[in-house]
């Protein structure tokens, strides 16, 4: 064989490759002028995309670190039912979360239905009439105000009579920590702090900023249980809130550690008498973690935490394109394009419902599933204005699926996450760049 002739005639260099690349985009909508515009930004993104490659090395190797070490077994994949009493595969799987969050115990289960819930759960474990829940960091993420009891909702923690305190950050986005240790006060239980931005256009926080927030708490009231929403934050940096001073970890499924394969569920990781108490608080008193089926789900849930540090690298990589794609074409993004990356979401700050609904119909244009759909803005429960959600996802409203979606209301900024591949990140922020340049 002719090894010369055979790496001279590399299929990824040669004319003719290029050409069918650009045909196959010509065909799908996409223009010439935008195509080089994205390889052109994407060309000079090289070393961060490296970078985003170590951490996902990085994390590969703590995941498959802790299924060696409890001997995940084809016996682990079983299917549980009824009671679900033994379920070997439920129970390694939370000795896996727990060595993967480097903390004692963990709660993982199908029975969580998502990041809300898990949190809900959390918080009605954790504390009891005249207690306060603290929220330093500002407003919580819009779901959880009717949690609280902040938007009156029935069965929230204040018809339970648990009292909530919230600190606006500061201006600069910084915490207010004056008025942080003022509103500790010894009923203060719980601290809620969100990692993730959520539909707010501040900065999301890194876990060495929540570590820090956490200790100040902590040598104001040592016994104070901090509680961090990591939903979107997993595997992004190398380490986790757990690793910085958090009791307690909570996320979703069907956004980073499902890896885009569990197709539902939730998990909470922390100490064991926390655990404990969400065990109880999801199930009931006496049977707690004991009870609980894994109903068939439980190989998606492994091969999906398996499969989540490539898969939140992927969406990371579309994130950062679409910052510096945005950010050339004069719009304002959180985060820019140079930024450090806390979590997946890239928020772009629109402008106009229109061009809001434009990205995401664009979004839902380009998505494997359910393409034909046009998102429209809609009530959703848990939100106090309509929201327009672009979601073609193979697991209904999954997140970690390239995906979009808004608050149709001021400052209008749509919130772009997700990609389980690369190649489909980029081939959907090209079609809402098409989107947009056709609206003018
Ligand atoms: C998505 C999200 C939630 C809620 O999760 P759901 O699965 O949608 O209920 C909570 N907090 C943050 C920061 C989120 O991004």
């Amino acid at each position: 064989m002719d090894i010369k002739k055979i790496s001279s005639s590399n299929i990824l260099e040669s004319d003719n490759f290029r050409k069918e690349l650009f045909l196959q985009y010509e065909k799908m909508g996409i223009s010439k002028e935008i195509v080089d515009f994205v390889e052109e930004t994407e060309s000079s993104l090289k070393k961060r995309f490296e970078k985003i490659d170590n951490v996902s090395e990085y994390w590969q190797l703590r995941i498959v670190d802790a299924m060696r070490k409890n001997k995940v077994s084809e016996a682990c994949f079983n299917q549980s039912s009824g009671y679900g009493y033994n379920d070997l595969g439920r129970d390694t799987l939370e000795k896996v979360y727990a060595d993967v969050f480097r903390t004692k115990s963990a709660l993982v289960r199908p029975q969580i239905t998502c990041g809300t819930h898990a949190l809900a759960i959390t918080l009605q474990a954790l504390l009891r009439p005249g207690d306060r829940l603290l929220s330093p960091a500002g407003k919580p993420y819009d779901t959880l105000e009717e949690v609280i009891g902040k938007r009156p909702s029935k069965g929230s923690l204040a018809e339970f009579g648990i009292g909530y305190d919230e600190i606006p950050l500061k201006e600069d986005g910084n915490f207010d920590y004056d008025n942080i240790l003022k509103a500790v006060t010894d009923k203060t239980k719980v601290a809620t702090i969100q990692k993730s931005k959520g539909y707010q256009l501040r900065q999301s926080f890194g876990n060495d900023k929540i570590g820090e927030l956490i200790a100040v708490l902590k040598r104001e009231k040592p016994d104070i249980i901090c509680m961090v929403d990591n939903c979107y934050g997993e595997f992004v940096e190398i380490n986790e809130p757990s690793e910085v001073g958090a009791d307690v970890v909570v996320g979703s499924l069907i956004k980073n550690p499902g890896g885009g394969l569990a197709p539902c569920g939730g998990y909470i990781v922390g100490k064991e008498d926390l655990i404990e108490a969400c065990g109880v608080r999801l199930c009931a008193p006496g049977l707690s973690r004991e009870v609980g089926p894994s109903l068939g789900l439980i190989q998606s849930f492994y091969q999906g935490l398996f499969m989540a540090p490539v898969v939140v690298g992927s969406a990371l990589k579309g994130a950062i394109l679409a910052a510096n794609l945005y950010e050339k074409m004069g719009y304002f993004v959180i985060p820019d394009g140079k930024e450090e990356r806390k979590d997946i979401i890239q928020a772009v700050h629109l402008g106009s419902a229109e061009k809001v609904i434009a990205f995401c119909k664009a979004i839902q244009g380009a998505a494997p599933v359910d393409s034909h759909l046009m998102p429209q803005p809609w009530a959703m429960p848990g939100y106090d204005c309509d929201v327009i959600m672009a979601a073609g996802a193979f697991v209904q409203g999954s997140s970690i699926e390239l995906s979009a979606d808004a608050p149709i209301k001021e400052p209008y900024a749509v919130y772009f996450q997700g990609g389980l591949t690369y190649p489909h990140a980029k081939f959907g922020i090209m079609n809402t760049l098409s989107a947009l340049s056709s609206l003018n």
